[in-house]
């Protein structure tokens, strides 16, 4: 057992707010029951008292007339996940080429490449064998790759709305960055990470070179931040 490094850590399965368009997120266990009929309303004095349109406010008598809009669901479920170091011999670079290419595509501010990038990425990721990982790994890896190939999937299929791929982009740096814990790699790599983007809260990245290229701002920031760690 002296090999096998137990990191907890935290895998935030993220429920994808912003994008409508894609089937496979409905699925997920969002509370999308909240339909039109069950819309709630609040008091225009007292935010806090609920209900339905129309029924009074239970501390002034006020008809209830605001619609409640729910933040963001942002993170959907937190599930406690054990990373165990793996020994085989299996390999992330395929996964990682494909990864660096579509980060390069996004610090170049070029959405069709990543796009592009996106596509052969989920394509690596649904090929690739996992036959040579432990048994006790592989649960691990298919949620992680299961979570990725989502992620590449949007960004393949969002050519032109580069903020969206961005989105994605973040959520894939986190399956990345799992896999790189798991399986390590043989590359020198750099984990950055970009205080500016979405509240300092997911603006990481793995990069192949020291210099910072910030593939969340581009051209408008794009050295902004800095290296927290390096393979
Ligand atoms: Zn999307
Ligand atoms: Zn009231």
């Amino acid at each position: 057992m002296k090999n096998v490094f137990k990191l907890s850590i935290i895998l935030l399965v993220l429920a994808f707010a912003s994008c409508k368009d894609n089937k496979t997120e409905t699925k997920s266990e969002v509370n999308s029951e909240k339909t039109a009929d069950n819309q709630l309303y609040s008091c225009p004095m007292h935010p806090k008292v609920t209900g339905a349109k129309g029924e009074a406010c239970s501390v002034c008598g006020m008809s209830l007339s605001e619609p409640v809009v729910e933040a963001k669901p942002v993170v959907e479920a937190v599930k406690e996940v054990e990373i165990i170091k793996s020994n085989s011999s299996f390999s992330i670079d395929p996964i990682l080429d494909n990864y660096l290419k579509l980060k390069n595509a996004l610090t170049k501010d070029d959405s069709k490449g990543a796009a592009e990038a996106g596509k052969e990425l989920y394509a690596t990721l649904k090929n690739s064998n996992s036959d040579k990982i432990e048994a006790n790994i592989k649960k691990t890896y298919a949620d992680i790759t299961d979570d990725a190939k989502e992620h590449a999937e949007h960004i393949g299929d969002n050519a032109g709305k580069i903020d969206h791929q961005r989105e994605h982009f973040a959520m894939l740096s986190k399956d990345v960055n799992d896999l790189i814990k798991i399986f390590g790699t043989d590359k020198k790599i750099y984990k950055d990470y970009c205080p500016m983007y979405d509240q300092g809260k997911s603006g990481y990245w793995i990069s192949e070179v020291k210099d910072i290229k910030n593939p969340y701002y581009g051209s408008e920031m794009l050295t902004c931040g800095g290296i927290t760690k390096e393979w």
